[in-house]
């Protein structure tokens, strides 16, 4: 419930001052009720009220009472009460209005009211905590949070091994670099706190369900190797993620290391190197032989300067959940990291569906060290809760334990009914675009040619709308792949592949995850469709129906009737007179109507998953074992009036 400051302030924001209510003015709003107050008892339900409603629409929260309702009406309790009496409905102060009483008080006094079901305890206490603004003199500085993000073998593990002065790399290699690392070190007695996720996916995986705790992304490129598909990836990644990137270019100690070549790479994927009149810091090091890693810190403590990042370490804490294990004899650890306000032993903490009372805790780099209290940007390993939570849970700090088991034991019912379920949260489709106005379109793209990102980024740069924006996150070549579903996923994207398709997992994670994958193969129908999306005019006409996937186990040449592929349908099915595409390593390499479908020398209608089946393509012979045939059919959808 509001207190009566909050209540004052947000009559301010409302402009409803008492002073905006002159006493005694004809046609005020205060005149209205009194009107409606003073008339005979039988007038009093007419249903009409020909007095135009007021404007500023109330939010009343259940359960209310009377006194709390007529302050948020800013009308004297009396009167409220007075009004309830004439309506045949006597209520005392103190007591309890239900939602129809609220709504016949307001509409009586003309008043426009929106009345809200009351929070579950877990909206309430954690809006709170999400919404709470900290006063600005409470904000003090906290160290960075860096994430390391790159190619695979392009040294992530070595370079935080060397910084944090321990040799992972080559000792434990498999076990730890699995598990998301988090480390805080001091530089010149600036913290900074390391987050090293395997792979970018498990960052966006991260950020897609809310959590996002890196500040700055460190992208490590190997000098000799240069920017390489994940270095590619990271980049939109973290763009995405709307973080500064600084760049380690290691392996700088290889001889022969072409260091030019490596910034012109960066260049043309848009990370304007500093020394070339950019804005992205490149540091030359190498994880090896050390050079150079001192100056990657000072630049990630420059750049964090810049940006000074801030947090109240007075209030009650949260932060998220990086990664958790049960241990027989400890129980669950949870590896967390603060974000706001200072974690102290004893706090009592709900984490997802975990919750308790914190026992201990201790630093991550030192686990025997005990911490008593852990402020924003620290990692520490928790101890206490009654059962591991999942990497990315939120966690916040209560003050009452029942409160914390009550909402713990809610998100676990909940999570129960998404996995009953399979629900994905709702993301964009091209098709609803328009209706979710003031959007922002992202986009991230794959092409079969790199010459085709150009062409249609061209063609895209030509689409103006004032409403709608739109961001391409990634521009790439090749298949679509999880980590592209991924990065949709957490970014509300559309994925628009051009001449090339979606794997195996890709399909299955966008299906799971409700992302869109949209497939071309002319530009203008890609922005076409893009353009009409925008203006709300999108209206398929057709619809593509997927069948199945087949993939091709043996080609059999027959003279006078050409090759016919010997099949085996992986998935769904495939009928006579549908359409197949074929996909090689990944590409559509054509598309074809299927001539003849025969299951041992018999034609067939359809054959179904698990089955295996002789397919002749139209116009075409050169299959080859391997290839997959995606099977469709064109269905007409009509137009929506
Ligand atoms: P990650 O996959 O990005 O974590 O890469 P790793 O840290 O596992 O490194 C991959 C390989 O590159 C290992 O064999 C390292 O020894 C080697 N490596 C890492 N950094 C350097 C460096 O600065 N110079 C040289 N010469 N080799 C390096």
């Amino acid at each position: 419930m509001m207190n009566r400051d909050q209540r004052q302030q947000k009559r301010k924001e409302r402009g409803m001052g008492k002073s905006a209510l002159p006493p005694g003015r004809k046609g005020g709003r205060q005149n209205d009720y009194e009107e409606a107050l003073n008339r005979p008892k039988h007038l009093v339900r007419t249903g009409q009220n020909t007095a135009a409603p007021r404007k500023n629409k109330i939010v009343i929260t259940l359960p209310i009472t009377v006194r709390s309702f007529a302050e948020e009406l800013e009308l004297p309790v009396t009167k409220v009460i007075a009004k309830l009496m004439q309506m045949g409905m006597p209520m005392t102060i103190t007591a309890s209005m239900d939602a129809d009483t609220a709504e016949l008080v307001a509409a009586e006094l003309n008043l426009n009211v929106e009345i809200r079901q009351p929070q579950s305890l877990e909206e309430k206490l954690i809006t709170a905590a999400e919404e709470m603004e900290d006063a600005p003199e409470d904000l003090k500085s906290r160290p960075p949070v860096i994430t390391f993000l790159g190619h695979v073998d392009h040294g992530k593990t070595s370079l935080l091994d060397r910084i944090i002065g321990i040799d992972v790399c080559s000792g434990e290699k498999g076990g730890i670099t699995q598990h998301i690392r988090a480390y805080q070190i001091s530089k010149d007695g600036n913290k900074i706190t390391f987050v090293d996720t395997p792979g970018h996916q498990a960052f966006t995986e991260m950020r897609a369900r809310g959590a996002n705790c890196t500040d700055i992304a460190v992208l490590v490129v190997a000098a000799d190797d240069g920017v390489m598909p994940q270095t590619e990836e990271a980049i939109s990644h973290a763009r995405a993620a709307g973080v500064p990137i600084v760049v380690a270019l290691n392996k700088i100690d290889i001889p022969g290391v072409n260091v030019p070549k490596v910034l012109q790479e960066l260049a043309s994927h848009d990370v304007l190197p500093s020394e070339w009149g950019g804005d992205v810091e490149v540091v030359k090091c190498s994880a090896m032989t050390g050079e150079g890693v001192d100056e990657l810190l000072d630049t990630i403590l420059t750049v964090a300067e810049l940006h000074d990042y801030k947090a109240n370490p007075k209030r009650a804490a949260m932060g998220i959940c990086l990664e958790s294990q049960l241990n027989q004899d400890q129980g669950a650890i949870a590896k967390v990291l603060v974000q706001k306000g200072t974690l102290k032993v004893g706090d009592i903490v709900v984490c997802g569906s975990a919750y308790g009372r914190v026992k201990s805790m201790t630093e991550t780099l030192q686990t025997k060290n005990r911490v008593q209290k852990a402020l924003p940007s620290m990692p520490v390993n928790l101890f206490g809760l009654d059962k591991a939570p999942g990497a990315g849970d939120k966690f916040y700090v209560l003050d009452d334990i029942t409160e914390a088991r009550e909402i713990a034991a809610r998100k676990a019912e909940f999570e129960h009914q998404q996995d009953m379920a399979g629900t994905a949260v709702k993301h964009v489709t091209l098709e609803d675009l328009f209706s979710t106005s003031g959007q922002t379109l992202n986009i991230i793209l794959r092409t079969d040619v790199r010459g085709s990102i150009e062409a249609i980024k061209a063609e895209i740069a030509k689409l103006e709308n004032p409403e709608v924006q739109i961001r391409i996150l990634q521009a790439m070549v090749g298949g679509i792949t999880e980590a592209d579903v991924a990065l949709a996923d957490a970014s509300n994207a559309i994925i628009f592949g051009f001449n090339v398709v979606p794997d195996e997992n890709a399909r299955v994670l966008a299906e799971q995850k409700g992302v869109q994958i949209r497939r071309y193969d002319i530009i203008y129908k890609m922005t076409d469709d893009i353009k009409a999306a925008m203006e709300g005019m999108l209206k398929p006409e057709e619809k593509e129906t997927e069948l199945g996937r087949i993939v091709v186990q043996k080609r059999f040449v027959i003279s006078h009737v050409g090759t016919i592929a010997g099949c085996r349908v992986l998935s769904g099915m495939v009928q006579r007179g549908c359409r197949v595409r074929l996909i090689r390593e990944n590409r559509i390499i054509g598309d074809y109507a299927i001539d003849t479908l025969k299951r041992e020398k018999d034609d067939v209608k359809e054959v179904q998953q698990g089955y295996e089946c002789g397919i002749k393509l139209q116009n075409f012979n050169d299959i080859k074992e391997g290839d997959v045939f995606e099977a469709y059919k064109i269905e007409e959808v009509s137009r929506k009036l």
